[in-house]
């Protein structure tokens, strides 16, 4: 079993302690992991800190071309990465080797966002008195980031942040999920093979707690990205004072199926959207709204996609569905349920337990708003189907929700679906698809409890900068 290390100014540094790390559907010991401590912390920031120069003056193609390796590097080592992935957080296999292709591609949207980070010039003589001035803006890197990411897509969404950071020429300091370490360590050595100079990418493994309180207080770090849970986010936000931060946090993402001609399409991306990774997925389809005339019809297609689903060893080919993250999840999703039918919902599919490790693929209906389905995010492979009469109530319910990250509408109706985009209280829309939907250079980011500031490729680069005005008086 292999002891990792943490990757500090560009060496592998022993830890004093470790934890064992287990993999979430097997829970056999996969690794041994550095639990780093405040020293750690603090030589990680310090040598961030002493790296802005090296990456803030290396000319942009150079960064590009570092991105752009990585890239490369992830593409030609897929499988291992894959399999990595499917070891620490019981992704299927087959959904991991998506995950890296997609981390691949976010790797190479950076690389060309390093070469796009245009100033403009300002009119200056619109205002007078500065007829003789001539203004322009450039953008400049913040220093030092500190990226914090949760475990359900670790590699990509660290590539979120990483990618961005070195086009923008920033240094980093990266805490991934406890459950998710294997990933981190991996991609930093493949920036060490692609040429990243020491020191510009900083792991650190351990608590986050510990780690995440000393990152988001330090001085020298000016910006805090975080993706992760609404509970840590708004600690993260509290303590970090003037520092820019951006949160990526959680949802309930709804989805209206209007009464719709094609209700097979619909049906068929409502599997893929609220079942994909058990749930665990920040944009997961958790509440659908379906018109009445098709309510039956969709209920009855939908359980029997549901149970199409292959439950199993993430490492098997056929799975779709694994492991959740924690079994402490089961016993938080079972009291959900129970919570809703005792409320008078009424439960079409699932519940049960599969090899102690996950929950089989749940369906609701009837569930009353004032339950923690209807009102907090389940993270789990379960979802529930109400039934509206007209789109104003669907709507209504659809932002009946502390969160707003993405949603979808179905409908045949360009008139609904423009109506649907104007009140949905959400940071995106999907017209005729799931709120699961995304690719990486889309802006990203929720309204409401579900965050602050925007991902995509473009829009966290700019965020990961300062904009500097400059006036020429001739
Ligand atoms: P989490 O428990 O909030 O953890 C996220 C990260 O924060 C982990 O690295 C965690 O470290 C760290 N952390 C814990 N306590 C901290 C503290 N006091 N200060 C700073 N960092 C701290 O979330 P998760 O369970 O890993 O991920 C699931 C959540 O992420 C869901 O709510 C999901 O919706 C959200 N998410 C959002 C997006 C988005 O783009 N909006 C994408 C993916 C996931 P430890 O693991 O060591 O505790």
């Amino acid at each position: 079993m292999e002891k990792k290390k943490l990757y500090i100014g560009g060496n592998w540094v022993e830890a004093n302690d470790y934890y064992d790390l287990r993999s979430p559907f097997s829970q056999e010991v996969v690794a041994q992991v550095p639990l780093a401590d405040k020293n750690h912390v603090e030589e990680a920031i310090r040598a961030a800190s002493e790296n802005t120069g090296i990456i803030k003056n290396m000319p942009a193609h150079e960064r590009a071309d570092i991105l752009l390796r990585v890239s490369t590097l992830l593409e030609e080592n897929m499988e291992e990465a894959a399999r990595i992935l499917t070891l620490e957080n019981a992704k299927p296999i087959k959904a991991a080797r998506l995950e890296i292709g997609r981390t691949a591609q976010t790797y190479r949207f950076a690389a060309e966002e390093a070469k796009q980070l245009y100033g403009e010039t300002i009119p200056m003589d619109a205002a007078k008195g500065a007829e003789d001035k001539f203004g322009f803006t450039i953008r400049e890197p913040l220093g030092v980031i500190a990226a914090i990411t949760p475990f359900n897509f670790p590699f990509n969404l660290a590539a979120h942040k990483l990618g961005p950071a070195i086009a923008a020429g920033n240094s980093i300091v990266l805490k991934p999920a406890s459950q998710t370490p294997l990933s981190a360590f991996y991609i930093a050595e493949l920036f060490e093979r692609a040429g990243l100079p020491k020191g510009v990418l900083n792991v650190v493994t351990g608590s986050g707690g510990v780690i995440g309180d000393l990152l988001v207080t330090d001085d020298r770090v000016k910006m805090v990205t975080f993706t992760g849970s609404l509970e840590v986010g708004k600690r993260v936000k509290e303590l970090a004072g003037l520092k820019r931060v951006t949160l990526e946090l959680g949802s309930n993402a709804p989805v209206i199926i209007d009464n719709v001609k094609d209700l097979d399409r619909a049906v068929t991306k409502c599997v893929q959207g609220s079942f994909a990774y058990s749930g665990q997925i920040c944009i997961s389809v958790q509440r659908i709204y379906v018109h009445e005339d098709i309510f039956d019809t969709f209920l009855e297609k939908f359980s029997r996609g549901a149970q199409s689903l292959v439950i199993g060893d993430p490492e098997d080919e056929s799975t779709d569905i694994s492991a959740l993250i924690h079994q402490k999840e089961i016993t938080r999703v079972k009291t959900w349920i129970e919570e809703a039918e005792n409320k008078g919902a009424t439960k079409i599919l699932g519940g049960e337990l599969y090899n102690n490790t996950t929950i089989t693929p749940t369906i609701l209906t009837n569930v009353p708003s004032d339950s923690s389905l209807c009102t907090l995010e389940a993270f789990a492979p379960i979802v529930y189907v109400n039934k509206f009469n007209n789109i104003n109530a669907a709507i209504k319910e659809a932002n009946n929700s502390q969160f707003g990250l993405q949603a979808g509408i179905f409908t045949d109706s360009i008139q609904t679906a423009l109506k649907a985009v104007r009140e949905l209280e959400s940071g995106g829309i999907n017209v005729n698809d799931v709120p699961t939907f995304r690719v990486d250079h889309m802006p990203y980011g929720g309204v409401k409890n579900s965050g602050i500031g925007k991902e995509g490729i473009k829009y966290s680069t700019e965020e990961m900068t300062e904009v500097k005005f400059v006036s020429f008086t001739s």
